[in-house]
């Protein structure tokens, strides 16, 4: 969705102008959209498809690592960090 860092505020692709600006302060926040001409259900091709996003099975929102993630992850990195440190002491 874009986003008008003038107003702080997103806008509904149908709510801005035909152009792409923002309907308040007129600033252009995303191209106008040459995909609105073609069809919405596209052939799916090698190109086209996101098999991250369909193995995550969210549709909705980009495929993001969760917290819990990223907290195993510094755990690990510390955790091996003091494996290293112990061979020399
Ligand atoms: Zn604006």
């Amino acid at each position: 969705m874009p986003f008008c860092e003038e107003c702080a505020k997103y806008w509904a692709p149908s709510a801005m102008r035909e152009d792409g600006s923002c309907p308040s302060c007129g600033r252009v926040l995303e191209a106008p959209k040459v995909a609105s001409t073609t069809p919405s259900h596209r052939r799916v091709t090698a190109e086209n498809i996101d098999i991250r996003r369909l193995a995550s099975g969210d549709v909705e929102s980009e495929a993001k690592a969760p917290w819990h993630f990223k907290l195993l992850v510094v755990a690990l990195c510390l955790y091996l960090g003091w494996r290293v440190v112990d061979l020399f002491l």
